[in-house]
């Protein structure tokens, strides 16, 4: 599949339905495997190269879960009350020195180390103490309040597998392991660069017949949320050898290019031939609206999504396709979004043959149930549309007609960050 019949596979030719699209895309994407070592805090966000194993028990002691007295289970009577000899204190990071004997026990606070004898502590709610005498009224069982060591990690065990990302509490993790640093994949490096005769670069004012190029920031915004290395290469013009050159030029230092614009079947789209001249198409259009007109293949060693140049299609094209394919990149697992089901407000009525994503709000009626309305226009170039919708309602292939009250699918845009 290297040419293909512009005036036949535009608008009305034949569209990869969205999960075939989404299936080729990600059999082509290799992991990165390469990995560089990181302090722990900078470090969140990134993918572990390798396993992480502990090298020590954590907790290290058993210690305390309470504030109380540390005592032998062998002294436990039949019956309350039991009185035994105060010998000494163990506090969190001042553990006592010493062992506790029959008759004896031991004052001990929330985290300190249970003291050499004892196995067992009574919660100081349930005694009479004085400097040399505890009464105990209430008898714990045999072990109670104890925190054993190693009990939320052993010694020895992967504390975090290769592959885990890292979130506040792994970061915690490895800390509480003593792990200062480690290893993490390199982040996917991702060159983008609008293409476009019209579009002007924000700071500067516009000529007649200009407009603003914005989707570079989207896909700045979209790519910097996933943790990527970005590579900016601004506007290109609507010139074959410049686009050419610009491609060229991304693939050197990258491992996935997106471009937007140019794809779609006007006087002006130049980039499906000309990709196709130096890469290799996987496929050029998908049954998705808005987005149809989606070019991806491979350059080199670098993937390629050609997205269609209208803002909106632009954001939901990304992140349909082009972002589980960033996670994949950089070695994650990409999950498909969550789908929650709601009740749709009002009657949607979309074609067959394409899965639509429509702008929604989602929000829960006096019931608690999830109700979603969409936002007011929703052409492929209103991106007011993204700003005021939490969601996209998603329209599945064979739905003609969405009555209202009855349930669709829709995507919490939280599910793409
Ligand atoms: P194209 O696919 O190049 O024909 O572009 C489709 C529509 O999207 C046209 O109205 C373009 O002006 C608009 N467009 C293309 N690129 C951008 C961009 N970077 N920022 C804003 N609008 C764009
Ligand atoms: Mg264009």
């Amino acid at each position: 599949m290297t040419t293909r019949d512009k005036a036949g596979c535009g608008h009305d030719g034949p569209a990869l339905p969205l999960s075939d699209a989404l299936g080729r895309v990600l059999a082509a994407v290799a992991p990165i495997t390469d990995s560089e070592r990181l302090p722990i805090r900078q470090a969140l966000g990134r993918v572990l190269a390798s396993d992480v194993s502990s090298t020590i028990n954590v907790p290290a002691h058993d210690n305390s879960a309470m504030d109380g007295f540390a005592l032998r289970s062998a002294d436990l009577p039949d019956a309350a009350p039991l009185e035994l000899r105060h010998i000494g204190a163990a506090l969190a990071g001042r553990p006592f020195d010493g062992r506790v004997g029959p008759g004896e026990c031991v004052r001990i606070m929330t985290g300190a180390p249970v003291p050499e004898g004892a196995d067992t502590v009574v919660m100081q709610e349930r005694v009479t103490a004085d400097n040399e005498r505890v009464q105990i009224e209430a008898l714990p069982l045999r072990g109670a309040n104890v925190r054993p060591a190693g009990e939320d990690i052993r010694a020895g065990d992967v504390a975090l597998p290769a592959g885990a990302q890292l979130q506040p509490a792994h970061i915690g993790l490895l800390a509480s392991i003593g792990v200062a640093e480690v290893d993490v994949l390199r982040r996917p490096r991702v060159a983008f660069f609008s293409t476009g005769d019209e579009l002007c670069e924000v700071g500067t004012p516009t000529q007649p017949g200009q407009i603003y190029d914005s989707n570079r920031y989207t896909l700045f915004g979209m790519l910097q949320r996933l943790g990527t290395e970005i590579i900016d290469l601004g506007v290109i013009p609507d010139r074959p050898d410049e686009l050419e050159a610009g491609l060229r030029r991304a693939a050197e230092g990258s491992d996935l290019i997106l471009t937007s614009g140019g794809v779609s079947v006007g006087e002006a789209d130049y980039l499906v031939e000309i990709f196709d001249g130096i890469g290799q198409i996987d496929f050029w259009s998908v049954a998705i609206k808005p987005g149809r007109p989606t070019v991806f293949g491979t350059l080199g060693d670098a993937l390629y999504f050609g997205l269609p140049g209208n803002p909106v299609s632009v954001m939901a094209t990304f992140y349909q396709l082009a972002r589980p394919a960033i996670l994949k990149l950089g070695g994650l697992q990409p999950q498909a979004p969550v789908l929650i089901s709601a009740t749709s407000a009002a009657a949607i009525k979309t074609k067959a043959g394409r899965t639509e994503f429509l702008r929604g709000v989602l929000s829960r009626d006096a019931q608690g149930q999830y109700v979603v309305a969409k936002t007011g226009h929703q052409g492929s170039g209103i991106l007011s549309s993204m700003t005021q919708a939490n969601c996209f309602i998603v329209v599945p292939e064979n739905a003609e007609i969405i009555e209202a009250g009855s349930q669709v699918d829709v995507q919490p845009f939280e599910a793409f960050v």
